[in-house]
């Protein structure tokens, strides 16, 4: 289970966030406290380690580096639509760790909400919206993106007002629930030439893209096959999952919400497109969490190179791993798309070694691509295109698992950005 579920929806203090390395709750600061050295890499928080054998306790901290952030009045606005676990518990926390981000306005259908939040943050009651008056934000100049958190159906309309107000738009996963709604989203950005994101937070993960360079850099030999699991348990009684199984929301099962994990990072780690796909859907008979949407699903996909891709999604059970399988060597990356604490394994017919990275915060470093991506007007990494791609894919699965005969995919979809960018400097 995920700190995200621990924390319900209750609003948290102004001094707590979660620390990127550990997912405890410590004292904010514009740096984590363990790069302070206060607090140790795995998150435990306390006093140095004193007690210990003085031969350790003599050796220095290891110097983490931690870049200086931009001065305040340069640094880019986020307006945060959606103030339910993501937005309270990870993404509005996160923007305090960010070296280019600030929370400038925010949206909520909940005023009072909105307004300790606000308060908590040190944003203007002003620059509070709900979703009757969004559009007003075109007249708030200190609002540069728009950051949608809502319900997946909702992604599209507020991503497209957001355009129409003249601002860029950070959206989540999935993009939308259809093809056309993604295709509204791209036509809207580039009719009023803003950048559009998709945040795919594992794209800017330290340990993400270590993997990533050590596929491109051959140290596995030839990929051969790749397995990949995304699943967690549903929870009912939680009101963030309300919503996930309302096929009108969310636009899907387990796959559109968690298993788009798996998929989107079959991709990355190839750095290839799927070209065929079938699948198998199973759903617990008398579980009322299934009547709309899918629990297990499973699918394979072949790429053109020969590899084959195993993976798996569920909302009743937990799995976050994804294991690539290499002529030389494998590796293991579990968890593999948590928020925090990823364990990576590589393994040759000799040894077993765990190459030792420094966690950060991905919801920082995304934040901070986009808002790079403003101040210089260079392109995105995961653009709206990306986002399209694997909802296009998801359809597909759904179709390959409705037939029960493998599906060929007939467009072609090519990075404009490769996945590997940012791998050597972040890793
Ligand atoms: P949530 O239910 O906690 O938050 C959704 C917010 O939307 C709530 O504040 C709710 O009040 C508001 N809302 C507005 N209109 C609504 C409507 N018609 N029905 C229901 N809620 C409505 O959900 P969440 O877990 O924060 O997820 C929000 C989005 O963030 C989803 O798209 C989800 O996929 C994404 N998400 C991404 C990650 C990640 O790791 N990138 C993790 C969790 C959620």
């Amino acid at each position: 289970m995920t700190q995200n579920h621990l924390l319900t929806s209750g609003l948290l203090s102004r001094r707590l966030f979660l620390g990127a390395a550990g997912g405890t709750i410590v004292a904010a600061a514009a740096a984590p406290a363990w790069a302070q050295g206060t607090t140790s890499p795995d998150g435990t928080t306390g006093e140095p380690l004193l007690d210990i054998a003085n031969e350790a306790a003599a050796r220095p901290m290891p110097k983490m580096e931690v870049e200086p952030p931009i001065e305040p009045e340069r640094r880019v606005g986020y307006c945060v639509v959606g103030l339910g676990q993501f937005a309270l518990n990870q993404i509005i926390p996160s923007i305090g760790e960010s070296r280019m981000s600030k929370l400038v306005a925010l949206v909520s259908g909940d005023r009072e909400k909105a307004e300790t939040v606000a308060e908590q943050y040190g944003v203007s009651t002003e620059a509070i919206y709900n979703y009757d008056n969004f559009d007003e934000i075109a007249e708030n100049d200190e609002i540069d993106i728009v950051y949608i958190i809502l319900p997946n159906s909702l992604h599209a309309e507020f991503t497209v007002r957001a355009f129409e107000a003249g601002k860029h738009v950070m959206c989540e996963k999935p993009m939308a629930v259809s093809v056309e709604e993604c295709e509204q989203m791209i036509a809207a950005a580039e009719t009023a030439n803003r950048k559009l994101m998709i945040a795919y937070r594992a794209q800017y993960e330290p340990f993400n893209l270590e993997a990533i360079r050590m596929i491109r850099d051959g140290e596995l030999g030839t990929i051969r096959s790749l397995d990949n699991v995304a699943a967690r348990p549903i929870d009912l009684e939680n009101p963030a999952d309300e919503w996930r199984v309302v096929k009108d929301l969310a636009g899907g099962g387990s796959l559109m919400d968690i298993g788009i994990y798996a998929l989107n990072g079959a991709r990355y780690l190839l750095g290839e497109e799927p070209v065929e796909i079938s699948a198998t859907i199973s759903n617990p008979e008398g579980d009322e969490r299934f009547t709309d949407v899918e629990d297990i699903l499973s699918w394979r996909m072949r790429f053109p190179s020969g590899v084959i891709a195993n993976c798996l999604t569920g909302y009743s059970f937990s799995g976050n791993r994804f294991s690539v399988y290499g002529s030389d060597a494998s590796l293991t990356l579990e968890p593999a798309t948590d928020y925090y604490k990823h364990g990576l394994r590589v393994m040759t017919e000799e040894e077993q070694t765990e190459p030792q990275i420094q966690e950060k915060n991905q919801f920082a470093l995304e934040m901070d691509h986009l808002a790079e991506a403003v101040l210089n007007d260079t392109p995105v990494k995961t653009p709206g295109e990306e986002g399209l791609q694997d909802v296009r894919l998801m359809l597909k699965i759904y179709e390959a698992a409705e037939t029960g005969a493998p599906v060929t995919i007939d467009w072609s979809y090519q990075r404009a950005v490769p996945a590997e960018q940012g791998a050597d400097q972040q890793a």
